[in-house]
C-alpha cells in the first residue's frame, strides 16, 4: 500500500506534497512499480532512496533499492510513489516530476551507472567525476557537438563550450563558465576540456593557442599538489579569460590567480605533498644542475617529507619536469629565468633543512644554528652574506624612538621567521610566474574582441577545523552563489515574461544578509578582522571578542556555546560553518621579518630582489598600512564579480562520487552533501516557488487528451484550445496558467494528472 503523501520528513519532501491540500488516495503497489523509501536515520545527508517493487504479499512488499539491496517493507515504513520521469531518468532534471534532492540524486545515480556523467538542470551542467577515461572526448565528439543547440544531443561539457562560443559570436557578448565543486570533483579537468574544445573549434592551431594550452602544466607544477582528496589538487583559484577576434579566432588570453595556499610550503598533512615542482625538479634535473644547486633526493628535505609521502601514484615526476621545461620555453621563459627559479626553489629546500637550537642568553630565549651547511647554501643562492642571514633569522631589530634595539628570538620564533620568509618568496614567485605567462599570452586589446572566461575555483568548504583560508574561500562561494541565484531567478522571470505569466507572487530569499554581514555592512566581519590585524596589540582573541560584540545579534552569526571556544560561526547558504580564529591575524597580516627584507634590499640576487620590489619601495611605514590578505582577496574577488556580471554565464557543478578515486562507485550521502553545497537546490526552490511543471500545448495534449471525452490527437486539433479545455475540466479553478506556448502547472496538478492518466 503506497501512500503518495508519506515521505514528509524535511523541507525538501514537504515541497512534494499536494499543495492545494486535497487528500490523495492510497494506491496499491504491484510488482514492477517504482517507489521512494524514506530513510529511517535522521542523518543529515541521508535522503529517500528509489526502489523497484519485486513482489507484494498482503501488507508487505518486497523491493530492490537503488543500491541493489533486496528488502521487505512493512506498512510502517514510509514510502511514496515515484513519478514516471524518475524511473528511467532524464537528461534535464528540471523536467523531473520528483524535483527534490532524492529525485536529483537518483537521476544522477542511474545515469552514472551507465557512464552518462553529464546531466543538465536547466542551464546548469552537472558533471559526475567518472574516475576513468571515457571515450567521449574524441575528435569525432568535438565535431558532433559543433554548432548544435543545448539539448539537441546528450548532455556534454562540449555542448556548454559550444553554446558559449556561439553565443559570443552571435550576440557579441562576453561569456563565462563558472565551474565549482569540492576538491577532486573534476573542476580543473573540466576547465582543460573546455579549453581544448574552444581551441579545436576556433581551430587555427596557432602558436598562441599552443601557448595558452601550455600555460597549464606550468601553473599546475607550481600551484598543484597531492592531497588526500586529490592527487593533483589545485591549491589556488584561477580565472582564465580567452580572447577571440571578431571572426571567432583565439587571439590571446589572460589568467588571474587567487589565494595560493602557502602553508603547504612548510608543512604538509599526512600523506600529502608539497607543490609538484619540487619533486619534479629533483627527479628531472641533470646531474650537473643538481650538483650546482647542491641538491640530493626528495627524501632529504624536511619541507618535502612532512606528509611522509614523496611519490604520487601514476605520476612520473621526472617526465613532468621535462614537460614543464618545454612549456616554459613555449611561454618564453628564458634559460636564465628558469635557472633563477630553480635557484630560488633550491634555496627554499635548503632553508627547510636549517636546524635551530634554543638556548638562554642573559635569561632570555635565544636561538643558534649549530650546523651552518644549509644556511651557507641558502645564503649563496640568495646572494646574501651568511652571517647576516643567520642574524636575520635569529635576531630581531626594533626601531624605537630613534634607537635601534636588537633582541633575540626564541627557537619557535626563529622557525616562524624562516617559514614566513619561505612563504613570502614562493608566494611572490608564483605571482611572478603568472605575470610571466600573461606576458606571453596576453595581446593588447583590440576594440572588437570578445571573450570566454573560465573560473576554476575552490568550492564551499566545511572541515572539522576551519581557518582563515576557509573563511576566504567560503566568502568567495557566497558571492558566486548570489551571482548564480540572481542569474537563475532572472532566467525564470524571463521565461514567465516571455509567456506572459503572472509571476508577481514568487518570493525568494537570497543570501544577501550573509554577504552583508561578512563584507558589506558597517563593522562587517572582514572589516573587523582587518582592523584588528592593523592594530599592533590585536590578537586573535581580541578580534573574536569584537566579532561577538558587533555581530552577536546577527541572525547569520553564531556564537559558540562556551566562552572557552575560539570560534565564531557563519550561517552560509550551504550550512553553518564554525571558524577557529587561532592564527587568523597572522595569516591575514601575511608579513615577514623586516630584517630579512632589509637583506633582500641589498642582495646580489637580482631576481630575488625583483620579486620584492614593491615591498622594498614601500618603506616601513607604508608597509604597515599595506593591504592585508583579506583586503587583497576581497579586491580581486570584487573585480571578478564585476567581470562575471558583464558576461552571460554558464554553470558547471562537478560532483565527486566517492572518496576513493574509484570508478563506478556512487556514495549517495557524499553526493547529497555536494548537491546541497552546490546551491543547485536553489534553482529548484525558485522553480517550485512558481510553476515547476511546464509542457508545450502540444506535449500536454498528446499526454492528457484521454482525460476528457472526444479530444482528437494533437496534430488534428488547436492545441491551445484543447489544453484550455483539458485543464478546465480536469483541474477546475486551481492555480495553473496558460502562456503563449506552454501550460504552467504546480506539482500537485502534475500528480493529479498523472494519477488520472493511470486510471483511464
Ligand atoms: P581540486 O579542488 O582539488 O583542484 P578538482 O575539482 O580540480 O579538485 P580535478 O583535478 O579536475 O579536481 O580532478 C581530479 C581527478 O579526477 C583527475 O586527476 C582525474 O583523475 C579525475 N577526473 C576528473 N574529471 C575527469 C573526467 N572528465 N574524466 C576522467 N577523469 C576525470
Ligand atoms: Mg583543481
Amino acid at each position: 500500500v503506497v501512500d503518495p503523501e508519506a515521505g514528509v520528513h524535511d523541507g525538501n519532501w514537504r515541497d512534494n506534497r499536494h499543495s492545494d491540500g486535497k487528500s490523495v488516495e492510497f494506491i496499491t503497489a504491484t510488482a514492477g512499480d517504482y517507489i521512494w523509501i524514506e530513510p529511517t536515520s535522521r542523518r543529515e545527508f541521508d535522503v529517500a532512496i528509489g526502489a523497484r517493487v519485486v513482489s507484494a504479499e498482503g501488507r508487505r512488499i518486497q523491493v530492490k533499492d537503488d543500491d541493489d539491496n533486496e528488502l521487505w517493507l512493512t506498512p510502517e515504513r514510509r514510502i511514496k510513489a515515484m513519478h514516471p520521469t524518475s524511473v528511467q531518468g532524464v537528461e534535464d532534471m528540471i523536467s523531473l516530476g520528483d524535483l527534490h534532492e532524492a529525485g536529483i540524486l537518483r537521476n544522477l545515480l542511474i545515469r552514472y551507472n551507465e557512464n552518462l556523467i553529464y546531466t543538465y538542470t536547466g542551464s546548469i551542467l552537472v558533471a559526475v567525476n567518472p574516475y576513468q577515461i571515457l571515450p567521449i572526448y574524441t575528435v569525432e565528439q568535438i565535431k558532433l557537438y559543433r554548432g548544435k543547440k543545448i539539448g539537441e544531443l546528450p548532455p556534454h561539457i562540449f555542448a556548454i563550450g559550444d553554446s558559449c562560443y556561439n553565443n559570443m559570436k552571435r550576440f557579441r557578448q562576453d561569456q563565462c563558465i563558472v565551474i565549482s565543486g569540492e576538491s577532486g570533483a573534476g573542476k580543473t579537468e573540466s576547465t582543460k576540456l573546455i579549453l581544448q574544445y574552444l581551441a579545436a573549434i576556433s581551430g587555427k592551431h596557432s602558436w598562441i593557442e599552443q601557448q595558452i594550452l601550455e600555460a597549464n602544466p606550468i601553473l599546475e607544477a607550481f600551484g598543484n599538489a597531492k592531497t588526500i582528496r586529490n592527487d593533483n589538487s589545485s591549491r589556488f583559484g584561477k580565472y582564465v579569460d580567452i580572447h577571440f577576434s571578431k571572426e571567432g579566432v583565439i587571439e590571446g588570453a589572460r589568467i588571474e590567480q587567487y589565494l595560493l595556499e602557502k602553508s603547504r610550503l612548510v608543512s604538509q598533512g599526512s600523506d600529502e605533498r608539497n607543490y609538484h615542482i619540487f619533486y619534479c625538479m629533483l627527479a628531472g634535473m641533470t646531474r650537473e644542475e643538481r650538483q650546482k644547486l647542491e641538491l640530493s633526493d626528495a627524501s632529504n628535505y624536511s619541507y618535502l617529507t612532512g606528509g611522509g609521502s614523496i611519490t604520487c601514484d601514476g605520476r612520473d615526476d621526472a617526465r613532468e619536469f621535462a614537460d614543464i621545461r618545454s612549456a616554459m620555453k613555449v611561454l618564453m621563459f628564458s634559460d636564465s629565468e628558469v635557472w633563477e627559479i630553480l635557484k630560488l626553489l633550491a634555496s627554499i629546500l635548503h632553508m627547510g633543512n636549517i636546524k635551530f637550537r634554543g638556548k638562554v642568553v642573559d635569561n632570555l630565549d635565544a636561538t643558534e644554528v649549530p650546523d651552518m651547511t644549509s644556511l651557507i647554501r641558502v645564503a649563496k643562492f640568495l646572494g646574501l652574506d651568511s652571517r647576516n642571514l643567520k642574524e636575520a633569522l635569529t635576531l630581531k631589530t626594533i626601531f624605537a624612538q630613534g634607537e635601534t634595539v636588537v633582541s633575540t628570538l626564541s627557537h619557535r620564533h626563529a622557525m616562524d621567521v624562516r617559514d614566513a620568509f619561505v612563504k613570502g618568496i614562493y608566494g611572490r614567485l608564483f605571482i611572478w610566474i603568472v605575470t610571466k605567462v600573461n606576458a606571453a599570452i596576453y595581446k593588447p586589446h583590440s576594440q572588437t574582441r570578445t571573450s570566454i572566461g573560465i573560473l576554476d575555483i575552490f568550492g564551499f568548504e566545511n572541515f572539522k577545523i576551519n581557518s582563515f583560508e576557509q573563511f576566504c574561500i567560503n566568502y568567495a562561494n557566497e558571492n558566486l552563489q548570489q551571482f548564480f541565484v540572481q542569474h537563475i531567478f532572472k532566467l525564470e522571470q524571463e521565461e514567465y515574461n516571455a509567456e506572459n505569466i503572472n509571476w508577481q507572487h514568487i518570493e525568494f530569499v537570497d543570501n544577501q544578509d550573509t554577504l552583508d554581514m561578512i563584507a558589506i555592512k558597517q563593522l562587517n566581519i572582514m572589516a573587523l578582522i582587518d582592523e584588528e590585524s592593523k592594530f599592533p596589540k590585536g590578537t586573535d582573541h581580541t578580534m573574536l571578542l569584537k566579532l561577538h560584540k558587533q555581530q552577536g545579534w546577527n541572525k547569520q552569526y553564531l556564537k559558540p556555546k562556551s566562552d572557552l571556544n575560539h570560534s565564531f560561526g557563519i550561517n552560509h547558504f550551504a550550512g553553518v560553518v564554525f571558524y577557529d580564529t587561532r592564527g587568523f591575524l597572522e595569516k591575514n597580516r601575511d608579513t615577514f621579518s623586516a630584517d630579512l627584507l632589509q637583506l633582500i634590499h641589498n642582495t646580489s640576487n637580482k631576481f630575488l630582489q625583483h620579486l620584492f620590489i614593491d615591498d622594498i619601495s614601500m618603506g616601513s611605514e607604508t608597509r604597515k598600512r599595506a593591504p592585508t590578505l583579506s583586503a587583497q582577496f576581497k579586491k580581486s574577488l570584487d573585480a571578478l564579480m564585476k567581470t562575471l556580471s558583464n558576461c552571460q554565464p554558464f554553470f558547471i557543478r562537478c560532483i565527486k562520487p566517492n572518496e576513493y578515486k574509484k570508478p563506478m562507485l556512487f556514495d549517495r550521502e557524499l553526493c547529497c552533501r555536494q548537491l546541497r553545497y552546490s546551491g543547485m537546490m536553489e534553482t529548484i526552490r525558485i522553480r517550485r516557488a512558481g510553476y515547476p511543471i511546464r509542457h508545450t500545448f502540444r506535449e500536454f495534449v498528446e499526454r492528457y487528451r484521454f482525460l476528457i471525452h472526444g479530444c482528437p490527437p494533437a496534430h488534428r486539433v488547436d492545441c491551445f484550445a484543447a489544453t484550455t479545455k483539458i485543464c478546465r475540466e480536469v483541474l477546475g479553478k486551481s492555480d495553473y496558467q496558460l502562456g503563449h506556448t506552454k501550460v504552467f502547472l504546480k506539482d500537485a496538478h502534475d500528480l493529479f494528472l498523472e494519477q488520472e492518466r493511470d486510471r483511464v
